[in-house]
């Protein structure tokens, strides 16, 4: 058993990340297995090396520990280039230049995360992609080339069960995912995260409900490449009295501020109801 956490650089870890690695290394205990820490800072523009430096410090702080060596995205740019690749070649990527205010004046439906990409781009082929294009997966083309039903298992408190994945559904609810970003071509999240957990070999993926329907994405990335499903936990998100989530709250739920106060790391157990 084998799971992970994986934060992003991106700013300070704050309690709901603190939550997250606690229930990550718990549900690890449980089953027998080992929490890895991952560092994803597969956006080049937001992640800083002070706030990788950071993490190591807070989760240590935690009581937690992982072994050596970290993976970090961004050391293995080509991994994932080879995916888009692999991708490429079968046909199912295709340039976009769709900015957001695009796409939603393009009437895009709300869907599962947000506006659905209508598919302006769909026609263009990779041929075509100008300089700072992003890369999006041709998501109905995908799916027919998949011969095997698209499942999951949950065993999180949340949803437990097999959940099967309606392919229509999730083109309707998703649409096509971005998997290089706009700009300096960075891989998006929904590349990067499920190529990781096969690369590592990560048989459990512990991570926050708002990832739910990233899984969707992710287990049609697993079938197109090969690479395994892992059993997935989505725990719940810690919210303030007001029901906002802690990830959208400032800088003042974050650990090194508590830490400053003279929390200790018990106080911070307490204070996420662990
Ligand atoms: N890097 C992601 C985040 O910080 C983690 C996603 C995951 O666990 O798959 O939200």
């Amino acid at each position: 058993m084998l799971t992970r956490f994986a934060p992003s650089p991106t700013g300070p870890l704050h309690l709901g990340h603190a939550y997250s690695a606690l229930t990550v290394w718990r549900v690890a205990q449980e089953l027998g297995g080992t929490a890895l820490l991952r560092i994803e800072d597969f956006d080049t523009q937001r992640c800083r090396p002070e706030y990788e430096r950071a993490i190591y410090d807070d989760l240590r702080w935690l009581g937690l520990d992982w072994p050596a060596p970290v993976r970090r995205s961004s050391d293995h740019l080509a991994e994932y280039d080879a995916v888009l690749d692999a991708l490429a070649a079968r046909g199912l990527l295709y340039p976009c230049s769709c900015s957001r205010r695009d796409i939603v004046a393009a009437g895009a439906e709300v869907g599962w995360d947000g506006p659905v990409y209508p598919g302006t781009c769909r026609h263009r082929p990779l041929e075509d992609a100008r300089p700072g294009d992003a890369l999006r997966l041709d998501l109905a083309r995908a799916l027919a080339a998949i011969d095997r039903p698209l499942a999951f298992t949950e065993i999180g408190p949340l949803h437990p069960g097999t959940h099967l994945i309606d392919p229509a559904e999730l083109v309707a609810r998703s649409g096509d995912p971005v998997l290089r970003r706009s700009g300096n071509g960075d891989p998006a999240y929904h590349l990067g995260a499920p190529h990781d957990d096969a690369l590592q070999g990560i048989t459990h993926v512990v991570r926050g409900a708002d990832l739910w329907r990233a899984t969707f994405l992710h287990v049609v990335l697993q079938a197109l490449m090969g690479w395994p499903t892992p059993s997935y936990h989505h725990h719940d998100l810690i919210r303030d009295a007001s029901g906002k989530r802690l990830a959208k709250i400032n800088a003042a739920t974050a650990l090194a501020s508590y830490r400053a106060e003279g929390l200790t790391p018990t106080d911070i157990r307490k204070l996420v109801g662990l």
